[in-house]
């Protein structure tokens, strides 16, 4: 395949800018596209492009939107394979992946969001006593600035996309730098779709250049950002003199509780999902698991066979679990965790085998899925994201003390809890800080539910309900009848 070159959407159109940036393929560490290197100037366009298209669409009815967002819909979901293919090589991660999650989690963003919201009300109230009538109306805040990361990068772009459009906003988006490819194919299946021009515009870039620029313009109301929690501080800081509506999606370090009476039969195969699918870089992944006492080692030496099978390699490959990881620099994040397992004298169990990759990939970001014991609860290993295939597994004793070392990090995003008392279930998820917790199961998603972390996770409890909410503003009309 011949590099490829992204250019922004603006008014309908693909545009250029003056200077690009390289996009690698993280399975060969090629340059495989070229990204413009948006700032000021193009943002300033799309703002202007976005603000004069938002009277007409925030006036077209709901059901005309949803009915070219369903048509998006379907138009993405007859090019599957394509997308897979795209997503997998600017991501890293397999294509039956991105074919089976990614890509199909993102036709249903668009699917739900254009239904749900034909079925939102309006509330009323009639004050008898002063014969005075009180009803309320959801306008469109906007236009929205939608910041999105590299490691679902379709999926999380429409989870953010959809809501923003049905309620009648108009968007400037800015996908991760790293994985701007199948946003930018997204536009072409926007015009397709009937899409009016102007609705949504991509400016793709960096950080600091292009996303600052849409958090800090003044005609832009509401930012939805989903990223790292030391980003979310510079939008916060970047936000705060224009008084935005500002939704942060954040990191996590999520516990993973398995109790003595665990059916490791199912524990054990889904645990293994939640660590290292996508590469551990999900901001959902488990990466550390606190094992009682009683099941210790047995969890341990089952978890570690398990861990050693899962094929790394080739994305391509229907065989492969775990393919490459997003850039150099963040393979060499993580592996900085294993060295700093190694200078505090952990075990690490696996995940330093020697790789065995095609030709083409030895140049690849990869690493093996790696499983670390005998580490302290104050390690950095145990404290901080990794965001890679990376666990630590520790043993614990009691109901109270394993709640007591979940809950003492600064993240609150997700957590699982294994036991077969349905009790300790109840009991631990409740006393758990993390906006999700998942028993005896993980990633079982309904958008009707809210989503979103605690504590330094994000500020966003997000249910399909609140998206619309965060995305329109409610005024009360009041109409004294007599
Ligand atoms: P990141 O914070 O580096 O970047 C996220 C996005 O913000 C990118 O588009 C980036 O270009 C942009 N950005 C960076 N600096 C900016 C600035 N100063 N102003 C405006 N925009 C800026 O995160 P990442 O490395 O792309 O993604 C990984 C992180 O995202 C992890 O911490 C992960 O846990 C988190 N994440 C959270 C969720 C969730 O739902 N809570 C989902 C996925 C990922």
């Amino acid at each position: 395949m011949s590099e490829i070159k992204v250019q922004n959407f603006i008014d309908g159109k693909f545009v250029g800018t003056e200077k690009y940036l390289d996009s690698f393929d993280p399975s060969t560490g090629e340059v495989w596209a070229k990204i413009p290197d948006s700032g000021q100037t193009d943002v300033d366009t799309a703002v202007k492009v976005a603000k004069s298209a938002f009277e007409k669409w925030a006036s077209t009815p709901v059901a005309e939107r949803s009915k070219i967002m369903m048509k998006i819909a379907d138009l993405l979901e007859s090019r599957l394979d394509e997308f897979a293919e795209l997503e997998s090589r600017d991501q890293g991660k397999p294509v039956w992946l991105a074919k089976s999650v990614d890509i199909p989690r993102a036709v249903y963003n668009l699917r739900f969001f254009a239904t749900c919201a034909l079925h939102d009300l309006n509330r009323s109230s009639h004050m008898q006593a002063v014969d005075a009538f009180n009803y309320t109306m959801k306008m469109p805040v906007g236009v929205a600035g939608l910041i999105s990361p590299w490691n679902l990068p379709l999926y999380l772009l429409t989870f953010k996309l959809a809501p923003a459009m049905i309620t009648g906003n108009t968007v400037v988006a800015k996908p991760s730098e790293m994985t701007s490819v199948t946003a930018w194919k997204l536009a072409e299946v926007f015009n397709h779709a009937g899409l009016p021009a102007g609705v949504v515009n991509f400016v793709f870039g960096t950080g600091p250049n292009a996303g600052d620029a849409i958090v800090k313009h003044p005609d832009v109301p509401v930012v939805s950002f989903t990223g790292g929690t030391v980003t979310a501080v510079k939008l916060r800081i970047a936000a705060a003199p224009y008084s935005k509506k500002l939704s942060l999606e954040l990191g996590g370090k999520n516990p993973g509780i398995i109790f003595d009476d665990a059916d490791l039969e199912k524990c054990i195969p889904t645990t293994i999902r939640s660590s290292f699918m996508n590469q551990g870089e999900i901001c959902l992944c488990t990466s550390r698991l606190y094992v009682q006492r009683g099941i210790y080692q047995t969890f341990l030496d089952r978890f570690v066979a398990e861990a050693k099978k899962l094929v790394v390699g080739d994305p391509k490959s229907p065989d492969t679990f775990t393919g490459a990881l997003i850039s150099k620099e963040h393979l060499a994040k993580v592996k900085g965790y294993v060295t700093i397992a190694r200078q505090e004298g952990a075990t690490i169990l696996c995940g330093e085998e020697p790789l065995n990759l095609p030709e083409r990939n030895k140049t690849g970001y990869f690493m093996r899925p790696t499983v670390i014991s005998d580490v302290g609860d104050s390690s950095r290993l145990v404290t901080e994201e990794i965001f890679g295939p990376v666990v630590c597994v520790l043993p614990f004793d009691t109901v109270q003390e394993v709640i007591e070392r979940a809950n003492a990090v600064k993240y609150g995003l997700a957590a699982t809890v294994w036991s077969t008392n349905v009790n300790t279930l109840h009991t631990v998820s409740q006393k758990l800080h993390a906006g999700t917790v998942w028993a005896n199961c993980w990633m079982v998603r309904d958008l009707n539910m809210p989503f979103g972390g605690m504590k330094e996770s994000g500020t966003g409890r997000e249910s399909a309900k609140d998206s619309i909410e965060f995305f329109t503003e409610e005024k009360t009309i009041c109409v004294k009848l007599n």
